[in-house]
């Protein structure tokens, strides 16, 4: 199938996952999958699955990342943070609907390979970091949203420090792959509510910065 064709068809199925936001799926739509999956997965890569990137790490699959998307609502006025850049797939669609990103990888040869496909792409509103993203990033904090692509037991109370008041933070909390919950959480003035969007399936969280 021609990249064009598989894009389209990718594009339907994410559509038919749930994701109706256009700016969503626009933007879905002009970063090409495949500049962000291994070699031997390339042929894959507009396929609606989730695909090795190496060194244990997954890129997420479109209609998850649509989902997510969506679900932060982002707008081109905020300020947003990842933490869990991998491929940097989410990273390119999050950045072409924000402001200013900054996103946060803890294994070198990721956050290398991450930076280099944004700048490719032209991509020029993201800052990448390479640290252990549970810290969040203080000096650039408070962010309106934020997105965490890796599992957490619970809130991380520092990223939740980090997030401003009516801003929105989503991210896996669980333990093991099968129990994870996709949740929302709303900083409030007195705290914070949240809310279960669902069961995903995310690598985890790992404290400091990967070996080697
Ligand atoms: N959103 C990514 C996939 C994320 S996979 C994509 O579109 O490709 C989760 C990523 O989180 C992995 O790359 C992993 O190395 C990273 N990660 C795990 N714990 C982390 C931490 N504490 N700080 C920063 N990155 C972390």
């Amino acid at each position: 199938m021609k990249p064009d064709a598989a894009m389209t068809r990718m594009i339907e199925q994410v559509r038919r996952g749930g994701v109706s936001d256009e700016r969503v799926l626009a933007s879905i739509e002009r970063v090409p999958r495949e500049m962000f999956v291994a070699g031997p997965f390339r042929p894959r890569a507009y396929e609606n699955a989730t695909l090795p990137i190496g060194y244990h790490q997954t890129i997420s699959a479109p209609v998850v990342v649509g989902l997510m998307t969506q679900a932060l609502n982002v707008t081109d006025r905020m300020k947003v943070l990842e933490v869990g850049t991998g491929s940097g797939y989410q990273t390119a669609v999050l950045a072409l609907l924000c402001r200013r990103l900054y996103t946060i990888e803890r294994h070198k040869a990721l956050f290398r390979d991450g930076e280099k496909r944004l700048e490719k792409l032209g991509i020029t509103n993201v800052t990448a970091l390479l640290a252990d993203g549970s810290g969040g990033w203080p000096e650039q904090a408070p962010f309106e949203r934020i997105m965490v692509t890796a599992a957490a037991l619970d809130v991380p109370p520092v990223l939740l420090d980090q997030l401003a008041v009516g801003g929105v933070m989503l991210l896996p909390i669980g333990t093991g792959k099968e129990d994870q919950r996709l949740t929302r959480v709303v900083r409030t003035a007195e705290g914070a509510e949240t809310e279960d969007l669902g069961g995903v399936r995310f690598v985890p969280l790992v404290p400091d910065l990967a070996k080697g």
